[in-house]
């Protein structure tokens, strides 16, 4: 059971927010109140480390090139990795390709039913499988995303860090014992309503907020201390030199293959660095490796550097032109394409971002 003193102020709190939600909810998203599981599942890989705002145009438009799961299924790599492009984090866009393969081929198209069958499922983890199980099935499970955790962090008062083994455990349970359990789905929508537009991580509503005379942040004065979190990230800083080279109208990329970031997407072929370094020290490198011959090439163009923060690392891009004089070597992983075929490829975000500072920039689209 939980500490006694979470307990008093619990027996209220899921009707509270149903009211709330039956009064006050007027958050809209295409996903809501729908029991395909097909969309339920596609909007919830979407939104993992992807805000609403962001993630509503790609589930358009996948819903609209893909009405159901064999369709995805059957889809080209090429053509799924393209509409996922400029969402980033494309181990999602791999486990629902392979997720969406598995269901079209072992299951003949029907997405499971219970908990323990979609937990399984690549790329669905507990809080994604309490998702759809409760949403299309409503389901007795209760979700616990980064709005859950700061909700029942405030209401109740609670300085047991979210990123700990104990306050996951701790904040699973309390979940589970708060959910109204024949009405599951509705609830689960409903707190995670809450917490992104009344219990915000900053600036929440608290004058209007129904819980404002119980709350305990609000009550001690700790609400922008709460939820609590244990560790800093760690922050790895990386530099991507990426040689745009030219042969004639062509232009030399690679696929990445490496289980790292942005693996299966396009670049131009790249040298890292952990510090900031020279063009030249970039072009020894690329001598170095083959891919340039001394005497063989000009270079006298380099773009900006430009800066991406992702969750664990802070990555920073630059252009390094480079003309060919003589016939490059080959190399096994280039391809050679035109400006017009480099639109067929996916690119990384950080990519987009370089053409949009360094024109001419040959895939308008991208984000
Ligand atoms: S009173 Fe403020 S901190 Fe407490 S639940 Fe409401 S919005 Fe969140």
């Amino acid at each position: 059971m939980l500490k006694k003193k979470h307990i008093n102020n619990t027996t209220n709190f899921a009707n509270t927010l149903l009211q709330w939600n039956n009064l006050d909810n007027t958050r809209q998203m295409p996903w809501k109140g729908e029991k395909d599981p097909y969309k339920v599942w596609l909007s919830e890989i979407i939104l993992q480390q992807t805000r609403v705002e962001q993630g509503l145009a790609y589930y358009n438009a996948f819903i609209k090139q893909f009405s159901n799961i064999n369709k995805l299924a059957a889809a080209p790599d090429e053509k799924v990795f393209k509409l996922w492009e400029g969402l980033g984090y494309y181990s999602r866009c791999r486990n629902l390709l392979a997720t969406a393969r598995f269901i079209s081929k072992e299951k003949k198209g029907v997405f499971p039913n219970t908990y323990d069958d979609i937990v399984q499922l690549k790329g669905v983890g507990p809080y994604t499988a309490a998702a759809i199980a409760s949403f299309v099935y409503n389901l007795p499970y209760a979700v616990v995303d980064g709005n859950v955790f700061r909700v029942l962090a405030r209401v109740f008062g609670i300085n047991t860090a979210i990123d700990t083994t104990e306050g996951k455990k701790y904040f699973t349970r309390l979940a589970n014992e708060l959910l109204p359990k024949d009405n599951a789905g509705i609830y689960n929508q409903a707190i995670m309503d809450f917490g992104a537009v009344v219990c915000k991580p900053a600036a929440p509503l608290c004058e209007i907020c129904p819980f404002n005379t119980t709350c305990i942040a609000l009550k001690n004065k700790v609400v922008n201390q709460l939820p609590v979190k244990e560790k800093k990230l760690q922050q790895k800083k990386r530099w991507f030199y990426f040689l745009v080279m030219q042969h004639g109208n062509k232009t030399f990329i690679q696929q990445r293959t490496s289980k790292d970031i942005w693996n299966q997407l396009y670049q131009f072929p790249m040298i890292e660095t952990s510090e900031a370094t020279d063009t030249a020290v970039v072009l020894k490198e690329a001598e170095k490796l083959s891919w340039l011959t001394p005497g063989g090439y000009i270079s006298n163009k380099v773009s900006k550097v430009v800066k991406q923060q992702l969750t664990h690392q802070q990555v920073h891009g630059s252009f390094i032109y480079v003309q060919f004089t003589q016939k490059p070597l080959k190399q096994t992983d280039w391809i050679a394409v035109t400006q017009t075929q480099l639109q067929q490829y996916a690119f990384p975000k950080l990519i987009h971002l370089l053409w949009q500072q360094s024109l001419p920039n040959p895939s308008e689209g991208g984000a």
